[in-house]
């Protein structure tokens, strides 16, 4: 941290200056800036990507949002998502995201090959804590005919901790409309296990930081076979995340696992290209 003499400011001031921080604090601001115009124009766009079975049938895509900024070209969430959830930006955002997805569920209700195809969507903990959540989720639902058996939502286990009974309650009366819960990034939170069978879960995820170094690395292997262990004996079904290579799909099955998804299979891809594929493997 470099010291510097804080100028006409009084004779023994100094203030702290850390370049780098107030680099880092800059950037942030001006994202959060432009953040916010995206949110007012609706710059956003979503990207799906296939989710599969053993035998590479398409189940459905998990949603993953895209920002093309007009200067720093496509901004990843990774980078965007803790500045939306910092600012509260994501709740807005994540109702654009959820409208858009159910709407597109109604189109394919009406569609025989897409009928059954599920989206899974990301949602937030100032989502589902946020007021009205249930009636937004439910709300564009029933306002689109969309089937509410092919929507799934993504919760992290680190939005459980916070409220665990309003977290019980909201997804209670989701699920009792036939909305599914998969727990994502499973495996990388620190809630206790005893949670898991407070939760109406359908899935656990599998987190890519366990799969990408499958089948070798001893602890991952025994981490995936305990995930999916544990899911049988709870009842519910297991995916897997981040699956680039065979070896590691092949070693994901052999121990069970339901559901994969990965670059092996197929990466994120604009909706029409999402369905042409989810047609041309819905049956394979
Ligand atoms: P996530 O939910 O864990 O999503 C999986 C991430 O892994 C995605 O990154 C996906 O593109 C990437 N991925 C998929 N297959 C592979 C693979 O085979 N190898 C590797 N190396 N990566 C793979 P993405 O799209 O950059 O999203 C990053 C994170 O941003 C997501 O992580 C999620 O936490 C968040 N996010 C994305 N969309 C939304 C959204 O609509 N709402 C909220 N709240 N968060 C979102
Ligand atoms: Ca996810
Ligand atoms: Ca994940
Ligand atoms: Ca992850």
């Amino acid at each position: 941290i470099a010291m510097y003499e804080a100028k006409g400011a009084g004779r023994n001031l100094v203030r702290f200056f850390d370049p780098e921080m107030q680099r880092v604090v800059a950037e942030e601001a001006s994202l959060e800036a432009d953040l916010r115009t995206a949110v007012d124009h609706g710059e956003f766009e979503l990207h799906f990507q296939p989710q599969v079975t053993a035998s590479g049938q398409v189940i459905g895509a998990e949603v993953l949002l895209r920002w093309p900024h007009k200067v720093r070209g496509l901004v990843s969430p990774a980078e965007f998502v803790p500045i939306a959830e910092k600012t509260g930006l994501i709740v807005p955002i994540g109702t654009w995201v959820l409208r858009r997805a159910v709407g597109i569920l109604a189109d394919w209700a009406r569609n025989d090959a897409l009928a059954m195809m599920k989206l899974s969507i990301n949602v937030s903990a100032a989502q589902l804590h946020g007021a009205g959540f249930v009636e937004t989720v439910l709300g564009a639902i029933d306002a689109s005919g969309a089937r509410p058996e092919c929507l799934k939502l993504e919760i992290t286990e680190s939005l459980l901790v916070r409220n665990i009974g309003d977290a019980i309650q909201k997804m209670s009366a989701l699920q009792s409309r036939g909305i599914l819960f998969s727990l994502d990034d499973f495996g990388t939170g620190y809630s206790s296990l005893s949670y898991l069978k407070l939760l109406p879960l359908d899935q656990l995820k599998i987190d890519q930081s366990f799969v990408r170094d499958l089948p070798e690395d001893g602890n991952d292997a025994a981490i995936a076979e305990m995930v999916v262990a544990l899911g049988r004996t709870l009842g519910l079904n297991v995916i897997a995340e981040g699956v680039e290579t065979i070896g590691q799909k092949e070693f994901l099955q052999e121990i069970g696992c339901d559901q994969y998804q990965g670059y092996l299979f197929g990466k994120p891809m604009p909706l029409d290209q999402f369905e042409a594929f989810a047609r041309a493997n819905a049956h394979s």
